[in-house]
């Protein structure tokens, strides 16, 4: 049997009672025209950072073990993503999708 939580809350989704929402997000990169001009070739890493450089490439490094084994994920800024919301998630989510904290007090408290 299928078991799922909330990936906000964490919170066990009950078949039963509880409403599961999915929240599907897609990003791409809205160009016209593809003549594939990808402006790409900037330095890549300023190694005055040390530690800060082997966070980044270990977060880099499990990102791309990560995405290796999912389709529809390109190096190209294609991105889609999945999340189980529960009931309570999904009224806040569908409120600001974006997180953005605006002057208003968000119910966004993390204990
Ligand atoms: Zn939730």
């Amino acid at each position: 049997m299928l078991h799922y939580s909330c990936d906000i809350c964490k919170r066990p989704i009950s078949m039963h009672s509880d409403v599961r929402h999915v929240v599907k997000i897609e990003v791409f990169p809205a160009v016209d025209d593809m003549t594939g001009n990808h402006v790409d070739g900037s330095s890549c890493c300023n190694e005055e950072d040390g530690d800060h450089l082997e966070e980044m490439q270990e977060l880099l490094e499990s990102i791309d073990e990560r995405s290796a084994d999912q389709d529809g994920l390109f190096d190209d800024g294609t991105l889609s993503m999945r999340f189980d919301l529960c009931d309570n998630c999904r009224q806040r989510f569908v409120k600001n999708p974006l997180g953005i904290k605006s002057g208003k007090q968000l119910d966004f408290s993390n204990n």
